[in-house]
């Protein structure tokens, strides 16, 4: 008898030490994955010397990667933002993502990312607080920078960026991020959390993520309703602090009651348009319309929902019709990278988009602000100081 239950133990422990040395990693590794990879021996003439290569949307932190060493799975880390040449990445928080997830219809019953959290053996608050799993994260991005001895920075205010446009000039490989949270589930039902999370760097919100909350519909909940008191409230308090507001994976209707209220340009940090690819996540030509009077910025993504195809080509057919729809200076990439996806290529593989705007007619000058420099200019513009 005693011998079964040294055997059960020592089997058990085995099961939990493959468990958390595997299953974080597994996950990463089949999740992140890439339809194409840039080849070596293919060359873009002047892409190296686009003056700022940024993109919106990156849920890198979610993924315990060492950012500071290249890997040849997921999509981004430092060694593959400097050699794509980027400036900035904005880093966004991922932090309740329901079981079964579809971009049809989820309540909030359950939950993957707590487990998560615990298999990667993240702080105990983790595996039950979205708020806690939101700070974590945050804290990451911090801690590569203050790791990163003055290669990697985080920006938070229109000063930091300046700066850093300055300090880029002289020195290339110099790139940073930004924050932005995926969903305001994670204040916790609790306005004051917005404070927090401003203090903690957070500098633009989506109000919902994959299922409706106390602010507001998701468009992929299951009421897929409008804002509630408590979310008029926060759109004003975020107006207030100057939080940019994200109208990634919003309901239609919130979207036209935060356009309503928002006195701010706005962005739609990862997305594509239903002009070209006809589903529940994307943009209608009614909504481009109101964020392009409005200066905003729409970021278009790099995976296949958003955009209909696998590759370089389709993301720029889309980018093509916003242009043409509300000009150059209001679109931008908003890839989506190391969202549990498969984008058409990791970071380094950033030039093919080059290659394809040039077939869509695009200018040298518009393919710069296409790439990054309408990041830059609406950040300069809408950063609190
Ligand atoms: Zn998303």
């Amino acid at each position: 008898m005693k011998k079964i239950v040294i055997i059960i133990f020592a089997l058990v422990s085995v099961c939990v030490v493959l468990f958390f040395s595997y299953a974080p990693r597994y996950f990463d590794e089949t999740k992140n994955i890439v339809t194409t990879r840039i080849a070596e021996t293919d060359r873009y003439p002047w892409y190296d010397s686009i003056p700022f290569i940024a993109d919106l949307h990156c849920d890198m932190l979610l993924w315990d990667r060492d950012f500071f060493r290249q890997h040849n799975y997921g999509h981004v880390d430092l060694p593959r933002m400097q050699q794509a040449n980027m400036a900035l990445q904005v880093f966004t928080i991922v932090s309740k993502v329901p079981a079964g997830i579809n971009i049809e219809r989820n309540d909030d019953k359950s939950d993957q990312i707590g487990l998560l959290s615990f298999a990667q053996l993240r702080p105990p608050a983790t595996w039950f607080s979205a708020k806690e799993r939101a700070l974590h994260q945050i804290n990451q991005l911090y801690h590569f920078a203050d790791k990163s001895r003055g290669d990697f920075r985080v920006l938070t205010s229109r000063s930091d960026l300046t700066q850093f446009l300055a300090d880029r000039s002289k020195n290339s490989s110099l790139t940073s991020g930004m924050l932005g949270l995926e969903g305001a589930h994670c204040l916790e039902n609790e306005i004051n959390n917005l404070d927090v999370f401003y203090n903690a760097g957070v500098r633009y919100i989506g109000i919902t993520h994959f299922f409706d909350n106390e602010w507001g519909g998701s468009a992929h909940g299951i009421n897929k309703g409008g804002l509630t008191d408590a979310g008029k409230i926060l759109i004003r308090k975020m107006n207030e602090l100057k939080i940019t507001i994200d109208l990634a994976h919003a309901s239609p209707e919130l979207i036209d009651n935060i356009l309503a209220l928002t006195t701010q340009p706005l962005i739609v940090s990862h997305t594509g348009v239903k002009g070209v690819c006809d589903n529940q996540r994307n943009l209608s030509d009614k909504h481009l319309v109101e964020i392009g009077k409005r200066n905003g910025l729409v970021g278009i993504g790099l995976w296949e929902t958003s955009v209909c195809g696998t590759d370089a080509a389709a993301t720029a057919k889309s980018i093509r019709y916003v242009a043409d729809r509300i000009g150059v200076k209001n679109v931008a990439l908003g890839s989506d990278f190391d969202g549990a996806i498969g984008t058409h290529f990791d970071a380094t593989g950033l030039p093919l988009m080059l290659q394809a705007l040039e077939k869509e007619g695009f200018t040298r000058a518009e393919i710069e602000l296409i790439m990054g420099g309408n990041i830059r200019d609406f950040f300069l513009r809408n950063l609190p100081e």
